[in-house]
């Protein structure tokens, strides 16, 4: 069989079962079991198809029937340019977040220390890294995160400094320039809503975030508080129809901007630390309580 019929039976196999894009789907499965780029095809479409490549494009074709992401078959996914490892386990990073580490990267001073909370892959990070001369520090709660996160690091030879830790309890007070993060946001209600292929496949602790979808930026900010300088930044990705509740947490934070996504939904929060964390208790003196 050559690869060009190979490519017409996969789309059609795609096609029937629902999946959407079936003749881009095949064709990225294809090469994938050639272990080549997808151009490839092109030049190739009246080779015959080895044995070894037609059992992986089978398997693969009957995964995406099945409901997988295509990412996790590929095992790969693009992000600011760079192609980033991914398995089950770890978020398939999403277009927003570029526009989440964009936003940082026109706001960051040279030598900038900088926490992303919750890594999964590591592409917000390591992009960081990449792109600017910040000292990079990143932590997830999962070890499954981390050491995918580690294997991209180490691919893209960026330096980062990865920490177990829930959000950014290994951390001092008053130790970073800036916080990021895109953490888990979807409410528990929509859960039913949700694609098949996102909520049978991606790891629901990087999904899920309570009934209102709120629940780690309850206890993310007040980290930020604690752990940001002075006047230091503090970037979020949040869910749609978040904009107003993120905005009343932020409440005590200045400088509040909210950026939209491509789709013009509001997705971004970026705050400034105050300069106090806390109002005095006793409003007739003025102290400096920082
Ligand atoms: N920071 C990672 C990303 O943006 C993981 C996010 C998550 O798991 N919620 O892709």
């Amino acid at each position: 069989m050559t690869l060009q019929t190979a490519l017409a039976q996969g789309a059609k196999l795609l096609n029937e079962a629902g999946v959407a894009v079936p003749r881009l789907t095949a064709e990225v499965l294809l090469a994938h079991a050639l272990r080549q780029e997808r151009i490839y095809l092109v030049a190739h479409a009246n080779d015959e198809l080895t044995e070894l490549a037609w059992i992986h494009y089978g398997r693969y074709l009957h995964e995406k029937i099945r409901g997988k992401p295509t990412q996790y078959i590929t095992r790969r996914q693009e992000f600011y340019g760079r192609d980033f490892y991914v398995a089950p386990g770890v978020l398939i990073p999403r277009p927003e977040t570029e526009l989440l580490v964009e936003a940082v990267l026109n706001r960051t001073q040279p030598g900038a220390r900088i926490l992303d909370i919750g890594t999964g892959s590591g592409c917000i990070a390591i992009t960081v890294a990449k792109e600017s001369d910040a000292r990079v520090y990143t932590t997830d709660i999962s070890a499954t995160a981390l050491s995918i996160a580690q294997r991209n690091a180490t691919t893209h030879g960026a330096i980062v400094q990865l920490t177990r830790a829930d959000l950014a309890s290994a951390f001092p007070d008053q130790c970073f320039d800036i916080v990021i993060s895109n953490p888990p946001y979807i409410p528990e209600a929509d859960r039913k809503n949700l694609a098949k292929e996102v909520r049978d496949h991606e790891p629901a602790s990087a999904l899920f975030a309570g009934a209102d979808g709120l629940d780690i930026y309850r206890r993310l900010i007040p980290e930020a508080l604690r752990v940001l300088k002075p006047g230091g930044l503090l970037a979020l990705e949040f869910g749609v129809n978040q904009s107003e509740s993120v905005t009343q947490l932020l409440s005590a934070w200045h400088a509040i901007e909210i950026l939209p996504d491509l789709s013009q939904i509001p997705r971004i929060a970026l705050a400034l630390r105050p300069h106090r964390s806390h109002p005095p208790s006793v409003p007739s003196f003025s102290y400096d309580i920082r």
